[in-house]
């Protein structure tokens, strides 16, 4: 009896795990950046460390509501210049009709850059006196189709993203990294600023530019080569695909 006793316990001590594995807690704190999967690669532009970067917008080529989403992408880049130790403010100087070549300048403008293949509705013209991957001034152009102000917000957090040394990741899980692809054309994918797992690679990026400073990157679509896009039916909205 007794010893039927200890075998029951020892089974139940046994089970111990596999029912706690039947129901479990949602673990999104602990969830690890890998390149390809949550996170971006790095080994892109940037903005030198601590730079004071001043922006200007065409606002000729925008609504109000367009202005004030881009500006509200801008400062949550900035919310994160600390915590990736970047130390780079961009900081918005007011409206401008031309593209500027200031140094540490950006002019945010409209331009058709529209990407059919790779759904990129920004595009990113970047220069760099010594050659490198330090950005001495850049231009961010948005797409006419690009209309959805929140859309638009979105896409610039992207293209900024392309300023700190990120590359796309389009096999990167869902809501992981702002460096995903769009699903679709002018709708929001809810993502105006960098995740926790954007922030860590930004920071292995500057980490990396103490060390050493790459050559000026090759035209984005050499570097997104092999990648095979979802669809090629844009601007149709793409349907949503499978949960896992
Ligand atoms: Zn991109």
């Amino acid at each position: 009896m007794k010893f039927s006793r200890i075998v029951l316990l020892i089974a139940l001590s046994l089970a111990g795990p596999g029912l706690q594995q039947a129901n479990p807690k949602s673990a999104d704190n602990s969830v690890p950046c890998k390149v390809g999967q949550q996170a971006p690669a790095i080994g892109f532009w940037t903005w030198a460390a601590n730079a004071r970067v001043e922006v200007f917008i065409v606002t000729a080529d925008f609504k109000a509501d367009d202005v004030s989403s881009l500006i509200g992408a801008l400062n949550n880049w900035n919310s994160v210049s600390e915590v990736t130790g970047s130390g780079v403010k961009l900081e918005y100087q007011g409206s401008t009709d031309h593209q500027l070549t200031c140094e540490n300048c950006l002019t945010i403008m409209r331009g058709t850059v529209f990407d059919k293949s790779k759904r990129h509705l920004t595009g990113l013209t970047a220069f760099s006196a010594k050659h490198d991957q330090i950005i001495s001034y850049a231009i961010i152009q948005v797409d006419p189709v690009l209309t959805n102000a929140k859309a638009i917000a979105d896409a610039l957090a992207h293209e900024l993203g392309h300023n700190f040394g990120l590359l796309d990741c389009y096999t990167c899980k869902k809501k992981s990294t702002v460096m995903n692809q769009f699903r679709a054309t002018n709708v929001p994918n809810e993502m105006p600023a960098p995740t926790s797992c954007d922030v860590a690679q930004v920071r292995e990026a500057y980490k990396e530019l103490k060390v050493r400073v790459r050559p000026s990157p090759p035209d984005r679509d050499l570097m997104d080569e092999g990648e095979e896009p979802v669809d090629d039916d844009t601007p149709v909205i793409v349907p949503k695909p499978p949960q896992n």
